[in-house]
Order: C-alpha cells, then sequence, then structure tokens
C-alpha cells in the first residue's frame, strides 16, 4: 500500500510538479490541451485504477469488505471513469467546464476518510487527485502570521513547516491526514482544540471551484465561507486555505502514562475511575486537556495536555490518574513527557505508521455530550464503549474518550457537531482484513453496530455528529444532518447552500452524501 505519509520536501514536491508529477505522468497535458470550455475533457492518469487506489487509500471501509450472498468479499477499488491530478486552480477550473454539467467530481486530498466514498466514487465520476498542491506559504498580517494550505498538503507536511516558523495549530493526528480534507469536514484536534479552536475556526481565506468551474476567493464576509468549514466536501473544491497560525508557546507541553491490562473488566474500571477525575478536575478547566484511549493490545493510554494558561505542577495533575492505576495492580509500560506543541503533534506518528493491512478495514463512529457528561452517560461508555467493543476481534481498535470543549466550543460555530461537545468518545474499529474470514470481518461490524445502537438509546449523548467521525456508509444507522451539522439550523442552511451552488449534485462523494443532494 502507498504510503502517504511518507514526508516529501515542498522543494522536492515543487520540483516533481514542475517535472510533470511525481513519479507519474499526467496523461493529457492539461495547460495546452484544454480551455476554458473545451468540449474534451482531458485523458486523466494512465496508470490502472487499482493501482492508483492502492497508493493512495489509507484504509478500506469495513463495511465494503463484507461477504456477499455468495460468501466472496471482493477487493475494493476506485470505480472513477477517469483520474487527474490537477497542479493549480486554472487546471481545475478548466477540467470542471470541460466536462458536461451532470458528471459526478470526487475529490481527494489525503485519503484517509474511513468510508473511502471519494477514492471509491462511481463509474461516472471523474476523481481530482489533489496531491501535487503541496504548496506552504506564509505571511505577516499585523501581528498575526498567516499559512496556506494548498489541498494536496497532509499533515505531517504542515506540522513541520509550522515548527519551523514557532507556530502551532489545531491539527489532527494522522501524518498522511489530508489538511483540507480535515477542515472540511469540520476536523477537531482532542489535543489542541480546547485552546486553538477547531482548525477550522482559524481560517480566514480560502479559493474554491464551484460546480460550474468558476475560481473564487471566499472570505468569512461570504455565507458559502462558513458552510465550507463543516460540510466543504459536499458543496465545491477548496484549492487552498489560509489558517490563523498560533504561537507555539501556546502549548506548555503534555504528559502521557501507558499502563497495562489483562481483563476487559479492569480496562472498563480504569475508564470508569479515569472519567471521574476527567469530569472533575479537566473539563471544568480549560487550562488542559485528557485523553484516555483504550486498545486492544490491552494497553491504557492516558495523555494529558498543559497549555499556556495552566498554573502548577503537571506532574501533580497527573498523579491521581498513576494513583489509580498503581490501585488496580496495573503494570506502567511507560511514561513521555512531551515540552512542546510540535513533540505533542508528531507524537502518534510512529503508532499511526504502524496500523497497515492488506488491506487495512476500518470504521469510525462518535458519541458524546455538549455538556459535563452525567454519571449515568460515564457508565455507560464504561461499560459499554469500553466493555463492548471489539477490541478481542479487531486487536488494531481503539476506543479513545475525549475532552473538547473550551475555544472549539467558545469561538465561531461552524457546521459541525464537533464544536458544539465538550465531551466525546470515538470507537475506531480497525484490522487487517487478510487475518479475517468474511464470517469474522461481519461479527466486527456486527459488534460495533451493536455499541453505536445502544448509545443511540441513552439520553443526552450525541451519536455520529461529526463528518471526520462518522461512518457514512453504514447501512440503514447513518447519522442525521441535524446532529453532524451541530444544529437543525446549520442543517438547513447547508442544504439551502447546497442547492444554491451545486444543483447537479455534482460534489455527491462526501460523509453526507445520505442527506444532502
Ligand atoms: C489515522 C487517522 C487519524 C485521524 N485523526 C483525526 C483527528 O485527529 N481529528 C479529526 O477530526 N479527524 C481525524 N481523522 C479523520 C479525518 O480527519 C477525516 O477522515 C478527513 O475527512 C480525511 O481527510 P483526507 O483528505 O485525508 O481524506 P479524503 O478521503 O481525501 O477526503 C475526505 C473528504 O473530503 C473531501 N475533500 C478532500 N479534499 C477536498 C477539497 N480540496 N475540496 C473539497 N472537498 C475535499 C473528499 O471528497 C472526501 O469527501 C483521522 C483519520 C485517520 C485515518
Amino acid at each position: 500500500m502507498f504510503d502517504s505519509n511518507v514526508r516529501m520536501s515542498r522543494r522536492t514536491a515543487l520540483k516533481g510538479a514542475a517535472a510533470g508529477g511525481v513519479g507519474l505522468v499526467a496523461s493529457g497535458a492539461l495547460g495546452e490541451s484544454m480551455s476554458i470550455g473545451a468540449a474534451e475533457p482531458p485523458e486523466g492518469l494512465t496508470m490502472s485504477n487499482d493501482e492508483w487506489f492502492a497508493q493512495r487509500a489509507w484504509s478500506v471501509s469495513a463495511n465494503k469488505v463484507l461477504p456477499k450472498a455468495d460468501g466472496t468479499s471482493p477487493a475494493v477499488t476506485s470505480l472513477a471513469k477517469r483520474i487527474h491530478r490537477p497542479r493549480s486552480a486554472e487546471e481545475i477550473a478548466a477540467i470542471v467546464k470541460s466536462l458536461p454539467a451532470m458528471t459526478p467530481i470526487a475529490n481527494v486530498c489525503g485519503g484517509h476518510e474511513a468510508s473511502g466514498i471519494a477514492l471509491v466514487a462511481d463509474h461516472d465520476a471523474e476523481v481530482l487527485d489533489l496531491i501535487e498542491l503541496k504548496s506552504i506559504d506564509f505571511e505577516k498580517e499585523g501581528d498575526e502570521t498567516l499559512v496556506t494550505v494548498g489541498s494536496g498538503v497532509v499533515f505531517r507536511e504542515l506540522v513541520e513547516a509550522v515548527k519551523d516558523r514557532g507556530g502551532a495549530l489545531p491539527v489532527g493526528t494522522g501524518p498522511g491526514v489530508g489538511v483540507v480534507g480535515y477542515a472540511v469536514n469540520g476536523g477537531l484536534s482532542s489535543y489542541f482544540s480546547r485552546r486553538l479552536g477547531l482548525l477550522g475556526q482559524r481560517a480566514v481565506k480560502m479559493t474554491v471551484v464551484t460546480a460550474d468551474g468558476e475560481i473564487r476567493v471566499l472570505t468569512p464576509e461570504d455565507e458559502l465561507f462558513t458552510a465550507m468549514l463543516g460540510a466543504g466536501s459536499a458543496l465545491g473544491i477548496v484549492v487552498d486555505m489560509t489558517f490563523r497560525m498560533a504561537d507555539e508557546s501556546a502549548i506548555k507541553g503534555a504528559e502521557q502514562l501507558v499502563f497495562g491490562f489483562q481483563t476487559r473488566a479492569q480496562a472498563v474500571e480504569f475508564s470508569r475511575r479515569a472519567m471521574q477525575f476527567m469530569k472533575e478536575k479537566v473539563i471544568p478547566n480549560d487550562s488542559v486537556s485528557l485523553e484516555i484511549v483504550v486498545t486492544g493490545t490491552k494497553a491504557l493510554v492516558a495523555t494529558t495536555v498543559f497549555y499556556d494558561t495552566f498554573k502548577g505542577s503537571t506532574a501533580e495533575f497527573v498523579k491521581p490518574l498513576q494513583d489509580l492505576a498503581a490501585s488496580l495492580e496495573l503494570p506502567t509500560l511507560a511514561q513521555g513527557h512531551w515540552g512542546s506543541w510540535y513533540e505533542a503533534a508528531a507524537a502518534l506518528w510512529p503508532v499511526i505508521a504502524e496500523q497497515k493491512g492488506s488491506p487495512l478495514a476500518t470504521s469510525y463512529h462518535c458519541a458524546g455530550t455538549v455538556g459535563i457528561p452525567e454519571d449515568a452517560v460515564l457508565d455507560f461508555v464504561g461499560d459499554v464503549m469500553v466493555g463492548e467493543a471489539p477490541l478481542d476481534e479487531a486487536a488494531m481498535s481503539i476506543v479513545e474518550i475525549r475532552t473538547l470543549g473550551g475555544e472549539a466550543q467558545k469561538g465561531r460555530r461552524l457546521p459541525s457537531g464537533n464544536c458544539h461537545h465538550a465531551f466525546f468518545v470515538d470507537l475506531v474499529t480497525l484490522y487487517d482484513a487478510s487475518t479475517k474470514s468474511p464470517a469474522e470481518r461481519q461479527a466486527i461490524v456486527d459488534l460495533t453496530n451493536r455499541v453505536v445502537d445502544k448509545a443511540r438509546a441513552v439520553p443526552g449523548l450525541g451519536v455520529d455528529f461529526s463528518g471526520t467521525h462518522s461512518q457514512p456508509d453504514d447501512i440503514d444507522r447513518s447519522a442525521v444532518a441535524a446532529e453532524i451539522f451541530g444544529s437543525p439550523e446549520m442543517a438547513r442552511t447547508i442544504e439551502a447552500q447546497k442547492k444554491r451552488v451545486d444543483p447537479n449534485n455534482r460534489f455527491r462523494f462526501n460523509p453526507f452524501a445520505k442527506f444532502i443532494g
């Protein structure tokens, strides 16, 4: 499988692009053979769909490797008619204009969305693989530093560039996740968003190609601008986005504690009591965030991030978690201290690099509360989300219990449930499909669905309220628009925007495809 996390310097990327693509030949000389409004669409890449999919897909949906009626599970690949790798806004606009107005268009940035809907697309679709748009440019505006990111940039590249400028941003954990693919679906950072807001809340400008091939520069005054920051993958093609960078000093550092467990009952008990600590000491205190991860490999990882507003001793703050593990006789497997935004931002890259499969099958689901969670919710999270998640059946799976709120809740409202929640849990189901029989794959999906269905029955718990943390291809159990966009009003605004800017539903390969279009 292609490693989209492979680090590529900006210079190398630009040189590669200038030479005709990074190891690729884009057939059809876009610049020359196409003028805007040309009748013939460009030819697209010469590589096969299978080869391209293997290069660009980080995983495949757990729903797409299930057995068919005859018991087999066909390989997942891209169904697209053609795949293009445009290198500028003008090339994107030219491709869009050259196609019939009804032709569906799928945009691919980092290739990490869990259902793979844009990568798989359909037989009529033209895919725009935006990997060539690798620019990262900094500029000063008064006291602020702005960074403009091309829509092929992934988090590893952005984090390295921002580090060199002494900055910080609320980035996602996956090094290969597309920055724009994350921002247009309301992406959140469980380590940094309590202090720095959502990345979309830091956006000040973006260049977009519309469904009719017009290039527009949007600013917060434009109605479409806000809509793009939670539902953008259904509304237009982002070419680049500009964000307000924070100073690295906003993040003081982090303490990570890793404990082992043997039985699920131990994991449930640890998480239950650690969530009480989270409820009493962390959620009311905007100067810290806490993430508790329960892994299928039998580890409990507690990561506390401290912000510049934190006063006191970080070691003292996390001591109750150490005492808790000691009281349950759980061994300490590792202890880490990160002294900067960069160390925290890059901390999970080696762990994620180990998540491999042939293919890697995945699904994402989340549940959470807008306010401080009631004890009944915490009991449910412990007993069911930790207690019944398919961690034994799919050993790469994790349950992540996280704080949000803070600046994400105080900041500008985006059409994403992510900016409303103070506490949430991610159930990330992950396994190597080559090691599971079709029946075992079905059992893993069934177990995941059972947990999600039980969560839906818990009063006060929002379920699948995020474009980046829910599984859009779940059959008959997908999220509802009002939850995923944060409110019924936001959902109505998005639906109205969709009708206005993409009446033919060209951009139909997105996490909201089920309910807008
Ligand atoms: C290892 C890993 C870690 C993750 N960590 C986090 C995290 O910390 N926080 C979080 O919120 N999420 C996280 N996610 C989820 C991830 O942010 C979302 O799935 C995101 O949408 C992936 O974006 P992408 O560009 O990589 O994927 P893609 O599949 O390329 O794109 C996702 C969607 O966005 C659309 N899109 C992409 N580029 C554009 C564009 N330029 N214009 C318009 N639409 C576009 C695509 O059409 C598709 O619908 C993680 C996922 C993984 C696998």
